[in-house]
């Protein structure tokens, strides 16, 4: 076996063996929808604690403060996240009502938010409790500080991490935990800066609840509930205790570090302290990349006119893995109706309205439905006979 195809567990330190096969233009293992070139990334799963995790090399080395700083056109631009209700919510709204409602039993005069991006849930946060002293820190501080400047003129920008003598009551962090490069040192930095009686809280995608994270170039480690319990329990935190529990809206798994009496103090609802959503499955996560799978898929449809139903991520992990030269792309959701689909070769494609399936000349045609499985499988419900017979389940 190739030396680059091994590495070890940082839960564990098992030696662990990469587990998805390569696109045909060796595009690797994990992709994000914008096909950032990771040919040298590799995923990883560790057999002794079940656990997924990716190394990437990008080609590009100043991917995040590039990529992040196309955000700046719309500070109030926002990702939706859904209440366990359906209902839609702004994502930082969500971010700052959680810290508030989480934070309720303890005084929190200072807070510092780390990997803060545009700042918009401080903003919020700030906003909604008075007098707060506050804080942010990111790397990419170059190309958002104009930003930070126009929007939280009060906020104070920690310009590194290393030497800070302030010592905050709040320390939080979201969605940074799964790029950073060594979580150790990221864990023991932040909760450095947190009071005697403070508390350092952070989340990361749960591979629970979000199976497609595995393919996300820039998410080094993928964790389940057991995954986080086993690293904490490892790591050596001076005198504080954590606490785990997970969110829906979210899809993540949250972290507190703390002394035990501030950790109690945690407003956490119940139903998020279930420990275990399920087994991550391997086989099944594994399934997901249609690669692996590919004899199969390619046979059925083999000569055929392809058509993608679904033009999001699904899609585009299709067109990546499957190397799809020559589609049409349809799409349920009007929002994307009219929108340009790039497939990997750079070919652009206008995303069309199902109607189009209806159409007479769409008979040689095979339908890969692009979407997750659950979608899939309601989808499938509702369309006619003809149709159905034409679509393949991808993921
Ligand atoms: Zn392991």
């Amino acid at each position: 076996m190739n030396s680059e195809t091994k590495d070890v567990c940082e839960i564990c330190t098992n030696l662990c063996s990469s587990v998805l096969q390569k696109t045909i233009d060796n595009q690797s293992v994990t992709s994000d929808s914008f096909y950032t070139s990771t040919k040298n990334s590799y995923l990883f799963h560790c057999s002794a604690c079940n656990y997924f995790f990716t190394k990437t090399q990008f080609e590009m080395e100043d991917f995040y403060s590039d990529k992040y700083s196309l955000l700046h056109e719309g500070f109030f631009q926002d990702q939706i996240v859904f209440l366990p209700d359906g209902a839609p919510i702004e994502r930082n709204r969500y971010q700052a009502d959680y810290i508030k409602n989480l934070t309720c039993n303890l005084d929190i005069r200072s807070i510092c938010d780390i990997g803060c991006g545009k700042g918009l849930t401080i903003k919020l946060l700030s906003e909604d409790l008075n007098n707060l002293d506050t804080f942010v820190y990111d790397l990419g501080q170059d190309s958002y500080k104009l930003v930070w400047e126009k929007y939280i003129p009060t906020t104070r920008v920690l310009p590194s991490l290393n030497g800070v003598k302030k010592r905050f009551d709040l320390v939080y962090s979201f969605f940074v935990a799964e790029h950073v490069e060594n979580l150790d040192s990221y864990i023991n930095t932040c909760i450095n800066l947190i009071n005697e009686d403070g508390a350092f809280i952070a989340c990361l995608p749960d591979i629970a609840q979000n199976h497609g994270d595995i393919f996300v170039s820039d998410h080094l480690r993928h964790m389940s509930h057991a995954n986080l319990q086993s690293y904490l329990n490892n790591t050596s935190l001076a005198e504080f205790d954590f606490k785990i529990w997970t969110d829906q809206s979210l899809r993540a798994l949250f972290f507190a570090v703390g002394k035990r009496e501030t950790l109690r103090s945690l407003n956490v609802e119940s139903k998020d302290n279930i420990s275990n959503l399920g087994e991550v499955c391997r086989d099944k996560i594994l399934s997901l990349w249609p690669k692996n799978n590919k004899t199969q898929i390619l046979n059925s449809i083999a000569n055929k006119d392809l058509i993608l139903w679904g033009s999001q991520f699904y899609g585009k992990l299709a067109a990546l893995t499957l190397s799809l030269k020559d589609v049409l792309v349809v799409d349920g959701n009007p929002h994307f109706q009219g929108t340009i689909f790039s497939l990997p070769n750079g070919k652009k494609v206008i995303v069309q309205g199902p109607e189009t399936l209806y159409q007479n000349n769409c008979k040689n045609h095979v339908i890969l439905l692009c979407m997750n499985d659950t979608a899939a499988r309601a989808l499938q419900q509702k369309l006619p006979e003809e149709i159905k017979a034409k679509a393949i389940t991808l993921f």
